[in-house]
């Protein structure tokens, strides 16, 4: 890595998991995951990864109720990088309902590139599948951000990207620790990246406790980090976190002490080559 690179910090807000007697910090509304994800835009995030969910705190692909976070956040922090989830909240979306969020032209998008184990359930992502979102977002206008969770959904990109559906550089988010899925090893992570072109730029996302040590490795490998309620509930060990703010301003200041500046949201957009004026 060169030195002084840049950090680009992503702050996942609530993910899609069940609310309920985990961590009641966790925002559930729209108001609440609006004013959660502005605080940690102030806190240094440069990108947003939002869920939506309804009026009873369950994930939805609705458009509407994404409009009402995405416009909240816009209207006080228009130059943080908007990324929409099209997962498939733990089950409860799917086919095109998954990436009806778009017509929002946020600037990024989740495209979770392949099917994998969570916990007792498989999260799926057929090929034919992710040719159809990729061609949505090609459609809008939205950089995909390729979550990989295991090895195979590096080759999977490779191969979208060479029927011309995902373009160079890729904008991969290694997604490492989910249960039955890929381990958060310093081996894993080592290997994925290995198979990255080399001008992919890379993040990581550790699940729960694998959250801080893997933010530590790729603060000192050059990656990104993603941090966030919707990875970690926790602060440290048997303490919730108070907030998405809290856990962006310890990633800011571990950043500090490794020499890297935090990317502001323009300097974001030049490293992840997300275009200017989408929105
Ligand atoms: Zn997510």
């Amino acid at each position: 890595m060169k030195p002084g690179q840049p950090v680009i910090i992503q702050c996942a807000v609530t993910g899609s998991q069940p609310v309920t007697g985990r961590n009641p910090n966790l925002p559930a509304t729209s108001d609440a995951i609006a004013r959660s994800a502005i605080e940690a835009a102030r806190a240094g995030a440069s990108v947003l990864h939002i869920h939506a969910r309804d009026e009873n705190g369950l994930p939805t692909g609705d458009p509407d109720a994404f409009r009402a976070i995405v416009e909240q956040i816009r209207s006080e922090e228009p130059d943080v990088i908007l990324n929409l989830s099209t997962g498939s909240g733990g089950g409860l979306i799917s086919g095109a309902d998954r990436w009806a969020c778009v017509e929002l032209r946020p600037e990024m998008a989740s495209f979770d590139c392949g099917s994998v184990n969570m916990g007792d359930r498989v999260f799926e992502n057929p090929r034919p599948f992710l040719r159809d979102l990729a061609q949505a977002l090609n459609d809008q206008g939205v950089r995909p951000e390729v979550e990989c969770f295991e090895v195979g959904h590096i080759e999977q990109a490779l191969a979208l990207r060479d029927e011309g559906l995902l373009s160079d550089p890729l904008c991969v988010q290694f997604v490492l620790g989910v249960p039955g899925a890929a381990a958060p090893t310093l081996a894993n992570l080592a290997y994925f990246h290995s198979l990255l072109p080399t001008d992919a730029t890379w993040s990581v996302c550790g699940v729960g406790a694998a959250q801080l040590p893997l933010t530590l490795i790729a603060l000192g490998a050059g990656g990104h980090v993603r941090t966030g309620l919707e990875d970690s509930l926790y602060f440290s060990r048997g303490v919730l976190a108070d907030s998405n703010a809290q856990l962006v301003e310890r990633v800011v200041r571990l950043a500090n002490e490794v020499g890297r500046p935090i990317a502001d949201p323009d300097q974001a957009r030049e490293i992840l080559s997300v275009p200017v004026g989408v929105g």
